[in-house]
């Protein structure tokens, strides 16, 4: 029987993160997943880096955007209708939380935790020997018309009162930044201090073989086998039993899973998204992640090739994979960028864990001792991890947080 302090639940880039932080402070700790470290959601994502992003991703605005949606017509989001009714609470949710004045105290409370993203990984990369995957370019949103340009006039006041670097550009002064993107936008904004990473999995990856020469040790298993014993948790894994005082649970979008057995349920949705690798033709390429705000998707360049990745499906998590927004929003990224032949036979799927109020839970699990959750990181749980892990280690540990953890309890569900 082996026997830790704490083990840690997932070892996509939240946990794995948590994980590094624990071991730094001397906490014997295990990290068990039911494969390698970073192949869930932490695999597919835009690798944004995202410390300047301020206002979550919202509910439509307005009447015709909620009909394209409806209707299946819009590039950025999809649907199962037969999903409907059971999101349909977490909807309504989303929706209240998306009201203007609601956004901005997102972006208020978030930002403390935002704000650390960059430095966390600059910090973490270096202990692990990853900084090779990490550019320091920032990334470049794209506006095809002077209404979506100009409709970023607020997220572009408050970056200025938050102090978040950023360059508005004219089309012509973001081609000489992406010589190769063509001419078929008007604007652009450069936000300089974001990092994108060139291979995510292989970044978490390196952080977990940081943590391996931290001293912390790594499992094969299935998570939902926790259980109490002998007044500890276990969890069994290939090795055998596990034993620990301390739980940490970062399943990502699996974490229901694991906790609703157990007693706590949360709100959480996912929102399913896709990705999928192209060859750029001919000498055609990009430094940095792009996004083509009118058309919501985003093109990556990756060591994979070039990554374009969709918005937001709603749709059960295990629903079978319905990549139709490539249908949409192909043919719009050909127009910015010369995208070759698809590089994999299909696209992969992966799913954001979100709240409505498009904050994390970082915190101490309702009514088990020694249960601690860190999961829901949406859009941005790649940016936030090794935040994330600093945070939960300085709470475990005793130490004064960084932040007030306050706006991510899980207990603001429970009012
Ligand atoms: C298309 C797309 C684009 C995105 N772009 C960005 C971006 O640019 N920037 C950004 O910050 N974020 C982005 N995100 C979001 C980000 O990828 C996620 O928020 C983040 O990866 C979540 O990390 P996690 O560690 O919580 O979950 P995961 O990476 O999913 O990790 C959970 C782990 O739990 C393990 N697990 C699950 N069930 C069990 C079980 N029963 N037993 C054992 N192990 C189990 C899984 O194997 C997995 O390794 C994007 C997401 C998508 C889908």
């Amino acid at each position: 029987m082996a026997r830790v302090d704490t083990i840690v639940l997932g070892a996509g880039i939240v946990g794995t993160s948590i994980a590094v932080h624990l071991a730094k402070r001397g906490v014997a700790v295990a990290l068990v997943d039911r494969g390698g470290a970073g192949e869930g959601t932490s695999y597919g994502n835009t690798g944004i880096i995202e410390g300047n992003t301020i206002f979550p991703a919202a509910f439509p605005s307005s009447f015709s955007a909620l009909l394209r949606v409806a209707l299946k017509r819009a590039p950025e989001a999809n649907y199962h209708l037969t999903f409907l009714p059971k999101v349909a609470p977490w909807l309504l949710a989303f929706r209240a939380a998306s009201q203007p004045s609601r956004l901005v105290e997102t972006a208020q409370i978030i930002r403390p935790l935002m704000a650390r993203a960059v430095a966390e990984h600059e910090a973490l990369s270096a202990e692990a020997g990853a900084e090779k995957y990490l550019r320091h370019t920032g990334w470049l949103k794209l506006y095809r018309s002077d209404q979506s340009f100009k409709a970023q006039a607020r997220e572009l006041e408050l970056a200025a009162r938050f102090g978040i670097a950023n360059v508005p550009l004219d089309g012509e002064a973001a081609r000489a930044l992406e010589p190769s993107l063509k001419p078929v936008f008007r604007h652009a904004v450069h936000w300089t201090g974001a990092v994108s990473v060139s291979n995510p999995l292989a970044l978490t990856r390196a952080y977990a073989a940081c943590f391996s020469a931290l001293g912390g040790l790594s499992f094969n298993g299935d998570a939902r086998s926790l259980h109490r014993a002998d007044g500890h948790w276990r969890v069994d894994t290939a090795s055998g039993p596990l034993d620990a005082g301390d739980v940490v649970v970062a399943l990502g979008p699996w974490t229901p899973d694991l906790i609703g057995p157990l007693g706590i349920k949360l709100p959480l949705a996912v929102k399913r998204g896709y990705h999928w690798h192209f060859r750029a033709q001919g000498n055609a390429g990009l430094s940095r992640p792009i996004l083509d705000a009118d058309n919501g998707y985003c093109l990556a360049p990756m060591e994979q090739g070039i990554r374009l990745t969709t918005g937001a499906e709603f749709a059960a998590r295990d629903a079978r994979p319905t990549p139709v927004q490539f249908d949409r929003v192909l043919p719009k990224a050909r127009e910015l960028f010369a995208l070759g032949e698809a590089i994999e036979p299909k696209p992969w799927m992966g799913s954001r864990p979100c709240f409505a109020d498009s904050r994390p839970v970082i915190s101490r699990a309702p009514n088990q001792r020694g249960l601690w959750l860190a999961y829901g990181h949406g859009h941005w749980g790649l940016s936030l991890g090794p935040a994330t892990g600093r945070l939960l280690a300085e709470i475990m540990t005793g130490a004064t947080p960084f932040c007030d953890p306050a706006p991510y309890g899980a207990e603001r569900f429970m009012k």
